[in-house]
Protein backbone atom coordinates (compact mmCIF):
# COMPACT_ATOMS: atom_id res chain seq x y z
CA UNK A 1 0.00 0.00 0.00
CA UNK A 2 2.92 2.50 0.51
CA UNK A 3 4.97 1.53 -2.41
CA UNK A 4 4.38 5.16 -3.21
CA UNK A 5 7.01 6.53 -0.90
CA UNK A 6 9.31 3.92 -2.30
CA UNK A 7 9.08 6.49 -5.79
CA UNK A 8 9.48 9.59 -3.96
CA UNK A 9 12.73 8.43 -2.94
CA UNK A 10 13.99 7.22 -6.16
CA UNK A 11 12.52 10.05 -7.64
CA UNK A 12 14.25 12.42 -5.57
CA UNK A 13 17.57 11.03 -6.01
CA UNK A 14 17.05 11.18 -9.50
CA UNK A 15 16.08 14.70 -9.89
CA UNK A 16 18.69 15.97 -7.25
CA UNK A 17 21.22 16.86 -9.35
CA UNK A 18 18.90 18.90 -11.87
CA UNK A 19 16.61 19.94 -8.80
CA UNK A 20 18.11 23.89 -8.77
CA UNK A 21 18.08 24.48 -12.46
CA UNK A 22 13.85 23.03 -12.16
CA UNK A 23 13.42 25.02 -9.35
CA UNK A 24 14.34 28.51 -11.12
CA UNK A 25 12.72 27.81 -14.67
CA UNK A 26 9.94 30.40 -14.50
CA UNK A 27 7.74 29.12 -17.42
CA UNK A 28 7.55 25.41 -15.73
CA UNK A 29 8.57 23.13 -18.68
CA UNK A 30 6.35 20.18 -18.94
CA UNK A 31 9.23 17.75 -17.70
CA UNK A 32 9.13 19.52 -14.26
CA UNK A 33 7.52 15.93 -13.50
CA UNK A 34 8.82 13.35 -12.71
CA UNK A 35 7.89 10.18 -14.50
CA UNK A 36 7.10 7.79 -11.41
CA UNK A 37 4.05 10.64 -9.69
CA UNK A 38 1.24 9.99 -11.45
CA UNK A 39 0.51 12.17 -14.71
CA UNK A 40 -1.59 12.36 -17.44
CA UNK A 41 -3.09 14.96 -19.92
CA UNK A 42 -6.47 15.59 -19.88
CA UNK A 43 -8.31 18.32 -22.33
CA UNK A 44 -6.36 21.41 -21.46
CA UNK A 45 -5.16 20.12 -18.42
CA UNK A 46 -1.72 18.56 -17.43
CA UNK A 47 -2.63 16.74 -14.11
CA UNK A 48 -0.12 14.98 -11.60
CA UNK A 49 -1.39 13.39 -8.61
CA UNK A 50 0.79 14.27 -5.74
CA UNK A 51 0.33 12.35 -2.16
CA UNK A 52 0.20 14.35 1.13
CA UNK A 53 0.89 11.02 2.54
CA UNK A 54 -1.75 8.83 4.42
CA UNK A 55 -4.05 8.97 7.27
CA UNK A 56 -5.34 6.09 9.94
CA UNK A 57 -9.21 5.74 9.97
CA UNK A 58 -10.73 3.60 12.56
CA UNK A 59 -13.33 0.66 11.14
CA UNK A 60 -16.07 2.72 13.02
CA UNK A 61 -15.62 5.44 11.04
CA UNK A 62 -14.48 3.67 7.92
CA UNK A 63 -17.52 0.84 7.98
CA UNK A 64 -20.58 1.97 10.02
CA UNK A 65 -23.08 -0.13 8.38
CA UNK A 66 -20.84 -3.94 7.89
CA UNK A 67 -21.55 -7.06 9.96
CA UNK A 68 -18.69 -8.81 11.82
CA UNK A 69 -17.85 -10.68 9.13
CA UNK A 70 -18.50 -8.24 6.30
CA UNK A 71 -15.90 -5.44 8.55
CA UNK A 72 -13.60 -8.48 9.27
CA UNK A 73 -13.19 -8.80 5.02
CA UNK A 74 -13.54 -5.26 4.36
CA UNK A 75 -10.79 -4.30 6.84
CA UNK A 76 -8.38 -7.19 5.69
CA UNK A 77 -8.75 -5.69 2.08
CA UNK A 78 -7.68 -2.28 3.43
CA UNK A 79 -5.07 -4.26 4.67
CA UNK A 80 -5.96 -2.75 8.09
CA UNK A 81 -4.01 -3.42 11.78
CA UNK A 82 -5.05 -2.74 15.17
CA UNK A 83 -6.14 1.28 14.99
CA UNK A 84 -7.45 0.92 11.68
CA UNK A 85 -6.73 1.42 7.88
CA UNK A 86 -4.42 3.52 6.63
CA UNK A 87 -6.26 5.71 3.82
CA UNK A 88 -4.20 7.15 1.22
CA UNK A 89 -3.95 11.54 0.39
CA UNK A 90 -4.24 11.99 -3.41
CA UNK A 91 -4.02 15.63 -4.33
CA UNK A 92 -4.19 16.70 -7.98
CA UNK A 93 -1.78 19.11 -9.13
CA UNK A 94 -3.27 20.95 -12.54
CA UNK A 95 -1.44 22.77 -15.05
CA UNK A 96 -3.77 24.86 -17.25
CA UNK A 97 -2.17 27.65 -19.09
CA UNK A 98 -0.64 29.94 -16.60
CA UNK A 99 -2.04 28.62 -13.85
CA UNK A 100 -1.06 25.73 -11.43
CA UNK A 101 -3.63 24.64 -9.19
CA UNK A 102 -4.14 22.57 -6.52
CA UNK A 103 -7.36 20.68 -5.18
CA UNK A 104 -7.00 21.23 -1.56
CA UNK A 105 -3.61 21.15 -0.26
CA UNK A 106 -3.48 18.21 2.60
CA UNK A 107 -2.84 17.78 6.22
CA UNK A 108 0.27 20.42 6.85
CA UNK A 109 0.89 20.49 10.56
CA UNK A 110 -2.68 20.56 11.68
CA UNK A 111 -3.73 16.59 11.66
CA UNK A 112 -2.03 13.07 11.26
CA UNK A 113 2.14 12.90 11.35
CA UNK A 114 1.75 10.47 8.40
CA UNK A 115 0.16 13.16 6.42
CA UNK A 116 1.50 17.10 5.57
CA UNK A 117 3.88 15.28 2.55
CA UNK A 118 2.49 17.64 0.06
CA UNK A 119 4.79 20.32 0.08
CA UNK A 120 7.82 18.31 0.16
CA UNK A 121 6.50 16.26 -2.79
CA UNK A 122 6.35 19.22 -4.55
CA UNK A 123 9.40 20.08 -4.18
CA UNK A 124 10.80 16.80 -5.82
CA UNK A 125 8.34 17.90 -8.22
CA UNK A 126 10.66 21.05 -8.52
CA UNK A 127 7.31 23.08 -7.64
CA UNK A 128 7.89 25.87 -4.51
CA UNK A 129 4.91 27.11 -3.01
CA UNK A 130 4.87 30.42 -4.53
CA UNK A 131 4.36 29.05 -7.86
CA UNK A 132 0.67 27.52 -6.51
CA UNK A 133 -1.58 30.26 -8.37
CA UNK A 134 -5.10 28.61 -7.21
CA UNK A 135 -5.83 26.38 -4.34
CA UNK A 136 -9.81 24.94 -4.27
CA UNK A 137 -11.16 23.06 -1.22
CA UNK A 138 -13.45 20.45 -1.71
CA UNK A 139 -14.08 20.75 2.27
CA UNK A 140 -12.40 22.15 4.64
CA UNK A 141 -11.51 19.29 7.28
CA UNK A 142 -8.02 19.29 8.14
CA UNK A 143 -6.82 16.57 6.03
CA UNK A 144 -8.02 18.76 3.26
CA UNK A 145 -7.45 22.38 4.45
CA UNK A 146 -4.98 21.79 7.12
CA UNK A 147 -1.96 23.08 5.13
CA UNK A 148 -3.30 26.46 4.56
CA UNK A 149 -1.20 27.70 7.41
CA UNK A 150 2.51 26.98 8.61
CA UNK A 151 3.09 26.33 12.09
CA UNK A 152 3.54 30.40 12.78
CA UNK A 153 0.85 31.64 11.19
CA UNK A 154 1.78 32.25 7.54
CA UNK A 155 0.59 31.34 4.59
CA UNK A 156 2.06 28.20 3.20
CA UNK A 157 0.90 29.40 -0.22
CA UNK A 158 1.02 32.89 -0.24
CA UNK A 159 0.51 34.03 -3.83
CA UNK A 160 -2.50 31.77 -4.12
CA UNK A 161 -6.36 31.96 -4.96
CA UNK A 162 -8.76 30.43 -3.05
CA UNK A 163 -12.09 28.77 -3.56
CA UNK A 164 -14.55 26.82 -1.32
CA UNK A 165 -17.95 26.32 -1.39
CA UNK A 166 -20.66 29.02 -0.36
CA UNK A 167 -22.37 26.87 1.45
CA UNK A 168 -19.18 25.34 3.45
CA UNK A 169 -18.14 28.94 4.12
CA UNK A 170 -21.14 29.38 5.46
CA UNK A 171 -22.02 26.43 7.95
CA UNK A 172 -18.14 26.49 9.08
CA UNK A 173 -18.17 30.51 9.60
CA UNK A 174 -21.67 30.62 11.22
CA UNK A 175 -20.85 33.06 15.17
CA UNK A 176 -23.31 30.14 16.09
CA UNK A 177 -21.49 27.56 15.73
CA UNK A 178 -20.83 26.04 18.76
CA UNK A 179 -24.62 26.75 19.77
CA UNK A 180 -26.19 25.20 16.84
CA UNK A 181 -24.00 22.36 16.50
CA UNK A 182 -23.10 19.09 18.32
CA UNK A 183 -20.19 18.85 20.11
CA UNK A 184 -18.43 16.44 17.70
CA UNK A 185 -18.09 18.96 15.04
CA UNK A 186 -16.33 21.96 17.19
CA UNK A 187 -12.99 20.98 16.86
CA UNK A 188 -13.54 20.64 12.84
CA UNK A 189 -14.76 24.11 12.68
CA UNK A 190 -12.25 25.69 15.09
CA UNK A 191 -9.94 24.37 12.09
CA UNK A 192 -12.22 25.67 9.51
CA UNK A 193 -12.50 29.13 10.84
CA UNK A 194 -8.38 28.81 11.53
CA UNK A 195 -7.98 27.33 7.43
CA UNK A 196 -10.53 29.82 5.90
CA UNK A 197 -10.26 33.03 7.84
CA UNK A 198 -6.57 33.35 6.87
CA UNK A 199 -7.41 33.41 3.13
CA UNK A 200 -10.27 35.88 3.89
CA UNK A 201 -9.01 38.44 2.02
CA UNK A 202 -8.17 36.15 -1.11
CA UNK A 203 -11.63 33.71 -0.99
CA UNK A 204 -13.62 33.44 -3.40
CA UNK A 205 -17.07 31.55 -2.30
CA UNK A 206 -18.40 28.91 -5.58
CA UNK A 207 -21.20 27.14 -6.41
CA UNK A 208 -22.87 24.61 -8.94
CA UNK A 209 -21.56 24.90 -12.45
CA UNK A 210 -19.14 28.09 -11.31
CA UNK A 211 -16.04 28.18 -13.30
CA UNK A 212 -12.39 27.92 -11.52
CA UNK A 213 -10.84 28.18 -15.03
CA UNK A 214 -12.07 27.66 -18.35
CA UNK A 215 -13.43 23.75 -18.64
CA UNK A 216 -13.03 23.29 -14.59
CA UNK A 217 -16.60 23.37 -13.13
CA UNK A 218 -18.08 23.32 -9.62
CA UNK A 219 -20.26 20.05 -9.16
CA UNK A 220 -22.04 20.41 -5.99
CA UNK A 221 -22.01 17.59 -3.66
CA UNK A 222 -23.15 18.14 -0.25
CA UNK A 223 -23.17 15.70 2.80
CA UNK A 224 -20.11 14.49 3.80
CA UNK A 225 -20.05 18.22 4.61
CA UNK A 226 -22.73 20.82 3.68
CA UNK A 227 -20.97 22.66 1.30
CA UNK A 228 -18.94 19.94 -0.24
CA UNK A 229 -17.73 20.44 -3.98
CA UNK A 230 -16.38 18.14 -6.62
CA UNK A 231 -14.81 19.31 -9.45
CA UNK A 232 -15.44 18.34 -13.48
CA UNK A 233 -13.00 19.05 -15.96
CA UNK A 234 -14.32 18.89 -19.80
CA UNK A 235 -11.90 16.34 -22.04
CA UNK A 236 -12.87 13.27 -23.96
CA UNK A 237 -14.17 11.88 -21.12
CA UNK A 238 -14.93 13.75 -18.38
CA UNK A 239 -12.77 13.78 -15.12
CA UNK A 240 -14.54 14.21 -11.92
CA UNK A 241 -12.47 14.86 -8.80
CA UNK A 242 -14.74 13.56 -6.67
CA UNK A 243 -12.62 15.04 -3.02
CA UNK A 244 -14.66 13.25 -0.51
CA UNK A 245 -18.01 12.57 -1.62
CA UNK A 246 -16.48 8.84 -1.75
CA UNK A 247 -14.12 8.29 0.55
CA UNK A 248 -13.26 4.72 -0.31
CA UNK A 249 -12.61 2.80 -3.33
CA UNK A 250 -12.37 -0.28 -1.84
CA UNK A 251 -15.82 -0.03 0.22
CA UNK A 252 -17.97 2.29 -1.70
CA UNK A 253 -17.83 0.98 -5.38
CA UNK A 254 -19.05 -2.27 -3.92
CA UNK A 255 -21.37 -1.05 -1.22
CA UNK A 256 -22.26 2.37 -2.52
CA UNK A 257 -25.90 1.65 0.47
CA UNK A 258 -23.64 2.10 3.26
CA UNK A 259 -22.96 4.78 5.34
CA UNK A 260 -19.58 6.95 5.93
CA UNK A 261 -18.88 7.33 9.81
CA UNK A 262 -17.02 11.26 9.20
CA UNK A 263 -20.26 12.33 7.09
CA UNK A 264 -21.99 15.31 8.76
CA UNK A 265 -25.16 15.12 6.73
CA UNK A 266 -25.08 11.23 6.31
CA UNK A 267 -28.21 10.81 4.46
CA UNK A 268 -27.30 13.45 1.69
CA UNK A 269 -23.82 11.97 1.46
CA UNK A 270 -25.47 9.16 0.61
CA UNK A 271 -27.52 10.77 -1.94
CA UNK A 272 -24.43 12.15 -3.43
CA UNK A 273 -22.60 9.26 -2.95
CA UNK A 274 -24.55 7.11 -5.10
CA UNK A 275 -25.66 9.80 -7.61
CA UNK A 276 -21.84 10.58 -8.64
CA UNK A 277 -21.45 6.68 -9.16
CA UNK A 278 -24.59 6.04 -10.85
CA UNK A 279 -23.86 9.21 -13.12
CA UNK A 280 -19.65 8.34 -13.40
CA UNK A 281 -20.70 4.75 -14.43
CA UNK A 282 -23.10 6.41 -16.96
CA UNK A 283 -21.27 8.75 -18.94
CA UNK A 284 -17.78 6.79 -18.15
CA UNK A 285 -16.25 9.41 -16.77
CA UNK A 286 -12.90 9.93 -15.47
CA UNK A 287 -12.77 9.91 -11.53
CA UNK A 288 -10.13 10.90 -9.03
CA UNK A 289 -10.40 10.23 -5.49
CA UNK A 290 -8.41 11.87 -2.15
CA UNK A 291 -8.47 8.72 -0.17
CA UNK A 292 -8.56 6.09 -2.97
CA UNK A 293 -5.45 3.61 -3.56
CA UNK A 294 -2.60 5.60 -5.28
CA UNK A 295 -2.89 7.40 -7.43
CA UNK A 296 -6.85 6.76 -7.00
CA UNK A 297 -7.84 7.58 -10.97
CA UNK A 298 -9.93 5.51 -12.94
CA UNK A 299 -13.71 4.57 -13.92
CA UNK A 300 -16.84 3.21 -12.05
CA UNK A 301 -18.63 -0.33 -14.23
CA UNK A 302 -21.60 -1.23 -13.13
CA UNK A 303 -21.95 -4.53 -11.62
CA UNK A 304 -25.74 -5.02 -10.67
CA UNK A 305 -26.45 -2.36 -8.12
CA UNK A 306 -22.77 -1.70 -7.08
CA UNK A 307 -19.83 -0.72 -9.05
CA UNK A 308 -16.44 -2.34 -9.39
CA UNK A 309 -13.51 0.10 -9.63
CA UNK A 310 -11.50 0.38 -13.05
CA UNK A 311 -8.26 1.55 -12.64
CA UNK A 312 -7.18 3.99 -15.57
ZN1 LIG B 1 -10.66 13.47 3.76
Amino acid sequence: MFDFDTNVHATRRQLLAGSAAVAAAMALPRDVFAASFHRFEHGAFDVTVVSDGFIILPPEVLLPDAGPEERADFLKRLGAGEKGAAVQANIPLIRHGEDLILIDNGSGTNFQPTAGKLVGNLGTLGISPEQITKVVFTHVHPDHSGATTTIDGKLLYPNARYYVGQAEWDFWTDKEFEARRPAGLHGFAKGAQRDLFAVDDRIIRVREGDEIVPGMSVVETPGHTPGHISLELEGRDNLLITGDACTSDTIFFARPDWHFGFDTDTEAALASRQKLLDRAASEKLKLLGYHWTYPGVGYAERRGDAYKFVSA
